[in-house]
């Protein structure tokens, strides 16, 4: 008999697990309290359940675990944890420092079906989703080496293509007995499946990111295909009705490809598309991959294009290219073992 995997779980579904073996419903808190706050590995360790209990949890229950087989430090303190999971497959997690704030940037699937033009990610199209477990697992892990204070689901994947996985792993970081994140510190960031955000936000309460990354249809059909499903009108609209945390704003990233999207007229027209969301704008100069014949903007354009919108009172973050000696830049991930020669 496989066993089932407790990190699988939210704490819900944890009490109704128990509850259908007969256990008491409160045995949960425990339990989740035990597996995230003092990272038990096993049943043995719960010294508050009764023993009968642990051995029978020990039966048919087991609480999976991520051990990076790769960790790999940049120039600018950037880490990237490569995980190897059950089946062989390979995700990527990379810690970003910031004064000692940590961003955790995690992974919601094995590749991407979402196919953006310029994202390395989606050359790789979708092997598969990640279990609820295996996404939770990327933070447990990276825990174990340093404290996290931000997570934002930009790694590898389309997190609202993976949903009720994704929406799980969140209730799993926001619980007070579980990872006790403030969900002003967890952020999901999506290329703009419109029905996915409103349920998104009909389960869950994060911030949100939207990967604008164009200004008009025209182009945003050519470079993100998800366009042409959910033009930009409909995905503004989306953005205009999501349920932030309280005093949060919409985060709207904006790939800068040198000569595609870098314009000033560009900027004139994000600054009018968004002027009606509270939003805050983060410019991501494209990082250039092999395969990809676009290229990054020059430092002129950046500073245009970052100045013409803090000039009109638009938050504008310009995201340096972090981590991008060790490839763990925005869409360089690729959750592959480097086959070593010989
Ligand atoms: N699938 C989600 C989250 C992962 S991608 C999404 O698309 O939002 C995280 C961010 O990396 C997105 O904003 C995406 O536009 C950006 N990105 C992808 N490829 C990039 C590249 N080559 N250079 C810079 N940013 C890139
Ligand atoms: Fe997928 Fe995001 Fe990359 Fe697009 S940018 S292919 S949605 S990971």
């Amino acid at each position: 008999m496989t066993k089932i995997d407790i990190k699988n779980f939210n704490l819900a579904e944890l009490e109704q697990f128990l509850s259908g073996k007969g256990k008491e419903r409160f045995r949960a808190t425990q339990i989740f309290k035990w597996i995230y706050q003092h990272d038990a590995a096993s049943f043995a360790e719960m010294s508050n359940l009764s023993k009968t209990l642990r051995e029978e949890l020990e039966e048919i229950a087991c609480i999976s675990n991520l051990a990076p087989a790769t960790v790999e430090t940049g120039g600018d303190g950037t880490r990237k944890y490569l995980f190897s999971l059950e089946d062989g497959e390979a995700v990527e997690s990379v810690l970003i420092p910031d004064e000692g704030r940590n961003t955790l940037c995690i992974s919601s699937q094995v590749g991407c079906a979402m196919a953006c033009e310029f994202c390395l990610t989606g050359t790789f199209k979708l092997t598969r989703n990640l279990s609820t477990a295996e996404i939770v697992n990327q933070v447990c892990a990276v825990r174990r080496d340093a404290e996290i204070r931000n997570i934002v689901f930009m790694g590898m994947g389309e997190p609202l293509h993976n949903l009720d996985n994704v929406v799980r792993a969140i209730q799993i970081l926001l619980d007070g007995n579980g990872l006790q994140f403030s969900n002003r510190r967890v952020t999901v960031s999506t290329s703009g499946l419109v029905p996915q955000m409103a349920e998104l936000g009909k389960r869950v309460t994060v911030n949100l990111a939207v990967s604008l990354n164009a200004t008009t249809d025209e182009l945003r059909d050519r470079i993100m295909p998800v366009n042409r499903r959910y033009p930009m009108k409909e995905l503004l609209r989306a953005c205009r009705e999501f349920p932030l945390p309280s005093r949060r704003k919409i985060t709207f990233e904006y790939v800068m490809i040198g000569g595609v999207n870098d314009s000033i007229e560009d900027a004139k027209r994000l600054l009018r598309l968004t002027s009606d969301i509270p939003n805050k704008v983060n410019l991501i100069p494209f990082n250039e991959h092999e395969g990809c014949g676009f290229r990054s903007p020059t430092r002129g354009a950046i500073d245009a294009f970052h100045k013409y919108l803090i000039d009109r009172n638009v938050t504008v973050i310009t995201r340096d290219s972090r981590g991008g000696d060790i490839s763990a830049a925005c869409g360089q991930l690729k959750g592959r073992m480097e086959k070593k020669s010989g």
